[in-house]
């Protein structure tokens, strides 16, 4: 393919901007098809860190035992609409068969070697897109309420290990010492000292675009309706009546991919993970770097906006409103741990786009090479959209992708 070939990006977040610029650094014609905002969707209100550590999926083997008392507590990060769940069940069986140990570590070793390469992807934009002040390399912090709840992630910790991560445990003074602030007692920790996080993610996705457009890229602000692929190129149905031509069309429109007609929905089993965050204004200075209280199921961040408390899953679909128990949990939560006002300046939902495998998609899609995926990064977007933009720009290019995605191919559905 040569380097005149005009590609179409249908998703402007975190993942389909880092796509189109790695497609323009190949020297491609990229159009970026999105109705609103570039980067205002998920992308915009995540937890900000760049997870090399985060190869821990949300699936595993002690779900089965925790399931109830996560679901029915008021006092859980985990929640579940029965009624979504129950006329949408194939999702969740998938889910839990993914559940099972031997699953898991699969999960683990996948995401863990591709976890590796996240600045392979990333550092190249960030030098293009001139957004080094956005990144901060001041460490990350898991910490628990008491030794059961160490003891209980022990063995997750230590297959993060085993996939290279890095990290030291700590004591309470440890934790005293680091993070001055917080208020709660918490006994154990662990501090990952080289892991960066992003100050502002939506002012992240608006560098990428502005350098999207200094290199002549250019953006409908469209919602692709179909995607229809024929002899050679492919067709994009938008919702203002009209259609354009691309030679190839790269899907990123996260959670949202499979409301695109033409994409094989059904079979890609492609559902959401409700996140939530609220925020504080001017409370930053709080903490020195992001600190998640993991067994309550969020993170605490410092960024130039405030001090964001990001995390939680709801199972809920994409219709339901903004769920006001998760509101209550994420403040009464964060003011346990730091003294905060009484109500947050910001709230906050997001859909994480999930597999029940916990992988992302990227790769040809199963009915055409025309049509390549890039979706489904759940709690992972912001630091896999760098590598991901790579892979899927090697793709399009005709190479062989610098990383193994076999497993990451929607063909695993088939
Ligand atoms: C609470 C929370 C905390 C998180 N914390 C982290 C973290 O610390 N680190 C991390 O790496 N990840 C984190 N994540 C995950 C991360 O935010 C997501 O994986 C990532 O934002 C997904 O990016 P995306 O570009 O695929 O999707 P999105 O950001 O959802 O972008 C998709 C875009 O597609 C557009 N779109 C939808 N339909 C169409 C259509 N038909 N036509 C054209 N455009 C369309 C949308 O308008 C949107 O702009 C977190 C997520 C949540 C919810």
């Amino acid at each position: 393919m040569n380097s005149k070939t005009r590609i179409a990006v249908v998703g402007a977040g975190v993942v389909g901007l880092s796509c189109a610029l790695w497609l323009q650094r190949k020297g491609f014609e990229v159009i970026l098809i999105d109705p609103d905002d570039p980067g205002a969707g998920t992308s915009s209100g995540n937890a900000c860190t760049i997870a090399e550590y985060g190869c821990i999926p949300v699936n595993s083997p002690d779900l089965f035992r925790r399931l109830p008392s996560l679901l029915f507590s008021s006092d859980s990060p985990l929640s579940m609409d029965l009624g979504y769940v129950l006329s949408h069940p194939a999702w969740m069986i998938e889910f839990l068969l993914n559940c099972r140990e031997h699953k898991v570590d699969r999960i683990i070793r996948l995401l863990g070697k591709l976890l590796a390469k996240v600045y392979d992807g990333l550092d190249p934009l960030i030098e293009m897109a001139n957004a080094r002040d956005l990144l901060a390399q001041r460490g990350f912090m898991h910490v628990y309420r008491d030794q059961r709840e160490f003891e209980a992630a022990k063995s997750s910790n230590q297959k993060r290990r085993a996939q290279g991560s890095s990290f030291v445990e700590l004591e309470r003074g440890d934790i005293e010492e680091l993070e001055p602030n917080l208020k709660f007692p918490f006994q154990r920790g662990l501090l990952f000292d080289s892991i960066s996080h992003v100050l502002d993610p939506l002012a992240l996705s608006q560098r990428y675009f502005e350098c999207f457009q200094q290199n002549e890229g250019q953006y409908l602000r469209q919602r692709a309706l179909e995607v229809v692929h024929g002899e050679g190129s492919v067709q994009i149905r938008l919702d203002n009546g009209s259609s354009i031509e691309a030679e190839r069309v790269v899907i990123a429109a996260g959670a949202f991919s499979k409301s695109i007609e033409g994409i094989p929905t059904k079979l890609l089993k492609l559902d959401t993970e409700r996140g939530y965050h609220v925020q504080y204004s001017n409370m930053q200075h709080l903490l020195k770097r992001p600190v998640s209280w993991h067994h309550a199921g969020f993170y605490a961040t410092p960024m130039n906006r405030g001090l964001r408390f990001a995390g939680t899953v709801e199972i809920a679909g994409y219709r339901k409103p903004m769920n006001p128990r998760i509101i209550d949990y994420l403040t009464r939560k964060s003011r346990e741990m730091l003294e905060l006002p009484e109500k947050p300046d910001q709230e906050w939902l997001g859909f994480r786009p999930t597999c029940p495998d916990a992988l992302p998609v990227i790769g040809f899609s199963t009915v055409s090479e025309f049509i390549i995926y890039a979706f489904g990064h759940h709690h992972l977007g912001l630091t896999l959209s760098g590598i991901t933009g790579k892979l899927v720009a090697e793709l399009a290019n005709g190479e062989d992708p610098s990383h193994n995605i076999t497993p990451f191919s929607p063909r695993r559905f088939l």
